[in-house]
């Protein structure tokens, strides 16, 4: 980025919340249902029908609120914002205006090593819209299909402050709040089925301008990053605007991520007028301590805090207690895996991240598996690591064994045994070896003795050879050690 600007960037993020039912019916919110299947006159805005609040999703948009630090509201308003499309079937969305649910709270982000904090402005509650259906598998539509099972699903809307500086601070945070999000359950944030969504606003100004430039809202990009390359082409696209002499006009532009550049979709002066007020079907929600006190109670260890505790309790680094809390699922997985390696050895946590974080990791990522669906169970890889600790195997045969854990989906000692694969500690055994190798190696002998100290690692590498690399290497050494001073 040119070096005389800065961008602003503000996020705003649309969370689904993991409700049953839709927020003002009972219509159910599956996402896989055949299309208009989950409808109903509440939900396609029949006349006559009245909207009934959903409480879960109140307690999960408040839970939410307050694991983000929020204020949450007393009074809370629902509102009309009216616009017409042939996906809202009301013609308008109930939504929140003046006085959302909750507001002013904060999240830290992790970039370049150091942590910095950026602001919630707000989280509100309002109704998703339909889903207007252009293609049908491969096959491109020559007309638009209404699918309004997703109308009515309840969203919680989180505005970030204008906070952050650069695409990688977007990118931590959205990776931050999705986590957050998912250890607090209150959303499944699937991207894929557009359950995380994110719009970002971003702006650009002279470094050292105190006053925030005219800024544009970028909307379709469904991935982390995703958002961070939209980000980044934007932004130098506002400077070069800029730098030749133009101006940045305020509107929304659309990310195409094939031909990898934000496009222009309406200016402000097209902007929607969503004439906002008060809706009168619903009375202001008014939410007493209890409630909220309740939902406190409930909060579990949030990121943060568990990473905080894997650091001083299991000797992890930031870096890999970072990977590890990223993903809820993962950080449960490690945990799984220690407590089986601690029931059979010792000082296994710094040894089970390194495992997950370099084999596991990549292994998934290869074959395209989350965490969850690993063919290496959590207690399996404790079990292979405390076998490495007591010495049964060595580090490199656990690398084998490992091999056929994640393709064959066994466990480590079953290999182990099938395989015949348990470290040789017998002394007699070693020393048998080790002669033959001394025996076979009178070159390097007579470099060693010559006071090439270096030289041993090659018959310690021959000794290893031959008993296929089963012959305990802190004792190869020992005894080679001890051979040669003869
Ligand atoms: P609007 O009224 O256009 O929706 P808001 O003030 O509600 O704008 O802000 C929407 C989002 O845009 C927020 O996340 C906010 O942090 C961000 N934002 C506001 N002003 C700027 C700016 N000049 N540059 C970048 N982001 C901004
Ligand atoms: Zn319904
Ligand atoms: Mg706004």
């Amino acid at each position: 980025m040119n070096a005389k600007y800065e961008a602003v960037i503000g996020l705003e993020v649309h969370s689904q919340i993991k409700t049953d039912t839709k927020v003002f019916c009972n219509c159910s919110t599956d996402f896989h249902s055949q299309p208009n299947t989950n409808i109903c006159p509440v939900c396609t805005g029949q006349p006559g029908v009245l909207p009934v609040l959903n409480k879960k999703a109140v307690e999960l948009l408040v839970r939410t609120g307050l694991a983000l630090e929020c204020r949450i509201n007393k009074k809370s308003v629902f509102a009309r914002k009216q616009y017409f499309y042939p996906d809202l079937p009301k013609n308008y969305q109930i939504s929140q205006y003046d006085l959302p649910f909750a507001e002013h709270g904060k999240l830290n982000i992790s970039v370049d090593g150091g942590v910095k904090t950026i602001g919630i402005t707000r989280i509100h509650l309002e109704e998703d819209a339909g889903k207007l259906v252009h293609d049908i598998g491969m096959k491109k539509l020559d007309y638009s299909l209404a699918d309004y099972n997703r109308t009515g699903i309840p969203l919680m809307e989180i505005v970030s402050e204008p906070d952050m500086r650069t695409p990688q601070d977007a990118a931590a945070y959205l990776t931050a709040l999705k986590s957050l999000i998912e250890y607090l359950e209150t959303s499944d944030c699937n991207m894929e089925e557009g359950k995380f969504r994110c719009d970002a606003n971003v702006s650009i100004r002279p470094v050292g301008q105190k006053e925030f430039g005219t800024k544009a809202e970028l909307k379709n990009m469904n991935t982390i990053s995703g958002v961070e390359e939209a980000l980044v082409y934007e932004i130098q696209r506002q400077i070069e605007v800029v730098e030749n002499g133009g101006k940045i006009v305020q509107e929304t532009r659309t990310w195409d991520p094939d031909e990898k550049v934000t496009k222009s979709m309406r200016s402000k002066e097209n902007a929607h007028d969503y004439r906002y007020f008060p809706d009168p079907d619903l009375v202001p929600v008014i939410l007493d301590d209890d409630f909220i006190n309740k939902i406190k109670k409930d909060i579990p260890e949030l990121p943060e805090k568990r990473k905080q505790r894997l650091i001083s309790e299991c000797g992890l680094s930031q870096y890999d207690a970072n990977v590890i809390i990223s993903d809820k699922a993962l950080a449960d997985y490690y945990e799984t895996a220690l407590e089986t390696a601690s029931k059979q050895s010792d000082n296994s946590g710094k040894q089970i991240a390194n495992w997950i974080t370099t084999e596991l990791l990549g292994k998934l990522n290869s074959a395209k598996l989350t965490i969850k669906e690993s063919p290496v169970k959590a207690e399996n890889l404790g079990t292979l690591v405390a076998l490495i600790i007591k010495g049964t195997i060595s580090g490199k045969i656990a690398k084998m064994v490992f091999e056929d854990m994640f393709n064959d989906g066994k466990d480590p000692d079953t290999v182990v045994k099938e395989k015949g694969l348990v470290q040789i500690s017998d002394e007699g055994a070693i020393v048998a070896i080790c002669k033959e190798a001394v025996a076979e190696s009178p070159k390097i002998v007579e470099e060693y003795k010559a006071g090439k100290e270096r030289a041993i690692g090659a018959i310690v590498g021959l000794v290893m050879k031959k008993s296929k690399g089963k012959a305990n290497p802190q004792m190869v050494n020992k005894i080679l050690i001890d051979l040669l001073k003869q």
